[in-house]
């Protein structure tokens, strides 16, 4: 785990309430507010103290960043749809009730949380930190001229063409429970750009995609990689699956950045998706990417799905104190207010898993770590 204490790891958290203002809608899964709450929780545990710490409001993306990976006329679309100008075109761009309402104010709030990216990749680029995290960002499912699994504007892909348009190349690491499909599809070509997601099967959750034999194409044959888990999937087989494949890819590949997606709708108290891990298990994934980003020193990290907005918000700030170097303490500070849940940081053990059941989850995660490892490795040297 970094240590900011003996190694000063400058860390930048990129927020301004803008960001937690919008609506989805009050049915709809994703809740904008969860950002105050994570950023809230942060600030009360004392994570964002400190003279290598700082807290940096975002900008909006401009429109010839959100074109670096958006069609000019989705774009327009996006726009006019926010400001109310239904014409029924929308549902082609993937706007209707459902994953994508469209709303008032959608392209303001979609633009700062591209922007937020941008701003994070600029800031870990120049040296001035060597993380910076956006909660805001990592809506990976977003497509060229598509809205897609509550995304309107791929950050992720958006960040990493400007960084790649300096010479850089990326790891994107994706630990939400859905698979990074847009993001994938941004660099299914490339070589400069090796992208890593570990989620939930596509056999079992949206979006489908995410089989191990999506390994990418042309140049970019072999920079795909894919680790699909099943339901139920615990800290422990999650664990162990995760070190079998990404380090070891990561450091073949060595890259000049690192770019971590680090959905909390792994969480087991998820409302949309089927897998078991603890906020603690998602910390130690947190703090594994920490080294790995430690390594190149260049580490931008952004949130994406989490419908537990207690989990959400504990994970998130336990995220930040990995980043930060800070020590987590077990309890969480009287003064926080936030959604009801669990006064820890950790949660308590999860109820033990049918062993039949675990067998099973155990066998999953097996077959996909020895099919990556036939479909990828030797290409590394591994
Ligand atoms: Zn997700």
């Amino acid at each position: 785990m970094s240590n900011a204490s003996a190694g000063g790891a400058r860390a930048a958290y990129v927020y301004s309430d803008q960001l937690a203002r919008h609506s989805y809608g009050d049915a709809h899964p994703m809740k904008p507010i969860r950002l105050q709450y994570t950023f809230e929780l942060a600030r009360a545990a004392g994570f964002l103290n400190g003279g290598d710490i700082q807290v940096i409001a975002p900008r909006p993306a401009t429109l010839e960043e959100l074109a670096l990976f958006h069609d000019p006329e989705y774009i327009a679309q996006v726009k006019s749809i926010g400001e109310g100008r239904f014409t029924g075109e929308e549902i082609a761009y993937g706007f209707g009730p459902g994953d994508n309402p469209a709303y008032p104010g959608m392209f303001e709030a979609h633009s700062l949380a591209s922007g937020g990216t941008m701003l994070a990749a600029e800031l870990v680029a120049s040296g001035r930190f060597q993380v910076a995290f956006n909660p805001a960002g990592g809506l990976h499912h977003a497509l060229p001229r598509r809205a897609s699994g509550f995304c309107v504007f791929n950050d992720p892909v958006l960040a990493i063409r400007k960084l790649v348009a300096q010479g850089m190349r990326v790891v994107y690491v994706d630990i939400d429970c859905h698979h990074g499909d847009g993001v994938q599809h941004g660099f299914y070509d490339s070589d400069q750009v090796m992208t890593i997601s570990v989620h939930e099967s596509g056999r079992f959750l949206f979006p489908g995609t995410g089989d191990v034999t999506e390994i990418g194409v042309g140049r970019g044959e072999g920079y795909s990689i894919n680790l699909p888990l099943a339901p139920y999937t615990d800290d422990l087989i999650y664990a162990a699956s995760f070190d079998a494949i990404v380090p070891p890819l990561i450091r073949a590949f060595k890259p000049d950045v690192l770019f971590t997606q680090l959905g909390i709708d792994t969480h087991m108290g998820d409302p949309i998706t089927h897998m078991r891990l603890s906020t603690q298990g998602f910390t130690d994934t947190v703090a594994k990417l920490a080294q790995l980003g430690g390594e190149c020193g260049r580490w931008i990290a952004t949130g994406g799905g989490g419908y537990d907005m207690s989990a959400v918000a504990r994970g998130w700030a336990m995220a930040f104190a990995v980043m930060a170097g800070k020590q987590i303490p077990s309890r969480l500070p009287e003064s926080y207010r936030g959604p009801d849940g669990p006064r820890t940081f950790a949660d308590a053990p999860d109820m033990p898993l049918n062993p039949d059941i675990r067998r099973e989850v155990q066998a999953f995660a097996d077959r996909s770590v020895e099919d990556l490892r036939k479909l990828t490795f030797r290409r590394f040297g591994l």
